[in-house]
């Protein structure tokens, strides 16, 4: 009865119908995006700190409808999230995305690492890591040349079963990074138990660098920890000279941000790769 009321209030009000009604709109032009060929992928270089060379790219989503132009992920995932839609255009991401790889080495071009971001409920879905496998063996990719991005939003599964599903993974040999690192609860007693290979820390700390002094401490003190559990960091988000400075400064491993480079399409990552194949 309870549920009914709430409903009611929800159709009565005419702005929150109105919202409700785009909401669905856009969840109907969703599922036809993914037929219709209107979802695509963008690449983000990692940058080697010390050498400047590209080690890997992360793809990022992109919806351009018709009329509606160029739809953010952060729009997309919430809206796919919400449906069951997540797990097929999940699927369409990492399957994209390792045949893109693939595709690249096959050119002869030097092999690089493709991280793909799996949203909370893609994690949870009991075929994951088949879903993941099935991948790999389809488009050929080896598993080595492929990291899963997870974000503390994980938490919402029993800590149990998200050891399970990484340790999955780890055999595999798929790598592992934790994403948007510090910005949600995270408990380091339990960061301890993931088997991870990498931490990305979140721009937001990046972004305080020469200008708030605790931004800058905390930043300091996430590479430091990365780098004694033995991870590799990766600072996201950089764009500026002062935060290459300190970055290189902490020994951060990784920059992705448009200081170097901007989410670019396959072909023109194709081309850097092609300067920096020998
Ligand atoms: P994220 O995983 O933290 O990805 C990094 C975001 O930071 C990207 O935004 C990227 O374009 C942006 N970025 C990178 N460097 C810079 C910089 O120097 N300055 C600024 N201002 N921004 C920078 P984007 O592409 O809009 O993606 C937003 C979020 O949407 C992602 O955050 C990720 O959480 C989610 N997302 C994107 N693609 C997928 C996907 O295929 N699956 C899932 N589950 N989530 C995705
Ligand atoms: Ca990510
Ligand atoms: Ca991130
Ligand atoms: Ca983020």
């Amino acid at each position: 009865a309870k549920e009914n009321g709430r409903n009611q209030y929800l159709l009565c009000s005419s702005d929150l119908k109105g919202e409700v009604n785009r909401q669905n709109q856009l969840t109907n032009f969703l599922y036809r995006a993914l037929e219709k060929g209107e979802l695509f992928i963008e690449y983000q270089p990692q940058v080697h700190l010390v050498s400047g060379k590209i080690t890997g790219v992360e793809s990022l989503l992109r919806w351009r409808h018709p009329e509606l132009g160029l739809i953010s992920p952060g729009i997309i995932i919430p809206l796919a999230e919400q449906t069951s839609l997540i797990n097929p255009i999940g699927e369409w991401v990492l399957e994209t995305a390792c045949q893109q790889n693939k595709k690249w080495q096959d050119m002869g071009l030097k092999p690089i690492l493709m991280a793909v971001n799996i949203s909370a409920s893609q994690f949870k879905n009991p075929h994951f890591i088949s879903q993941v496998e099935g991948v790999l063996q389809k488009t050929g990719l080896k598993p080595e040349y492929l990291e899963v991005e997870i974000t503390e939003s994980m938490a919402i599964l029993e800590f149990s079963e998200i050891i399970r599903k990484l340790n999955g993974l780890k055999s595999i040999g798929v790598s592992i990074a934790i994403d948007d690192f510090g910005t949600e609860y995270s408990s380091l007693g339990r960061l301890k138990m993931l088997p991870l290979d990498r931490l990305k820390m979140d721009k937001q700390f990046i972004d305080g660098i020469g200008c708030n002094h605790k931004d800058q401490a905390i930043a300091n003190a996430i590479i430091q920890l990365g780098k004694s559990l033995g991870l590799s960091v990766v600072a996201e988000g950089v764009e500026d000279e002062d935060q290459i400075a300190f970055l290189k400064t902490s020994q951060c491993d990784l920059i992705q941000g448009y200081y170097y480079y901007k989410p670019l399409s396959a072909l023109a990552i194709e081309e850097i790769l092609k300067k920096e194949t020998k």
